[in-house]
């Protein structure tokens, strides 16, 4: 736990904030500025910064099944993208490794 982390007072419910999934591992919840239709991130309950800092295959595979899962109780059949964003120049802004899961139309690639 990071005391300044708000993704760790998420997962402590610290702070109210209404989660789409749950498991022993991972807490699930709307992103606060949806950039897709479903936006929904997946954070695991313990704190890691980023992929730089975790070595817990066990639990990196665990994210992405996570991640599925709430794509499928999302609905998004037809498709969904999962982006981790990791340091600065990934365009990480929060410091707790999070999995977006976004679907509900589609998405080109590249991303701009
Ligand atoms: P990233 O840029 O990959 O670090 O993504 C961080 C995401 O967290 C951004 O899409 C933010 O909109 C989202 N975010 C930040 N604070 C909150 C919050 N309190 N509740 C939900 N989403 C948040
Ligand atoms: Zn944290």
């Amino acid at each position: 736990m990071d005391n300044d982390c708000i993704f760790c007072k998420i997962a402590k419910k610290e702070m109210q904030t209404k989660l789409v999934f749950e498991n022993d591992d991972f807490v699930a919840f709307n992103d606060i500025k949806p950039v897709s239709p479903t936006h929904v991130l997946v954070i695991p309950k313990k704190h890691y910064k980023n992929l730089f800092e975790i070595d817990d295959k066990e639990l990196l595979g665990k994210l992405l099944l996570a991640a599925k899962e709430v794509a499928i109780k999302s609905g998004l059949q037809d498709g969904f993208r999962t982006v981790i964003n990791t340091g600065d120049n990934g365009g990480q802004t929060v410091y707790h490794i999070h999995a977006h899961v976004l679907g509900g139309r589609f998405h080109k690639w590249p991303p701009g």
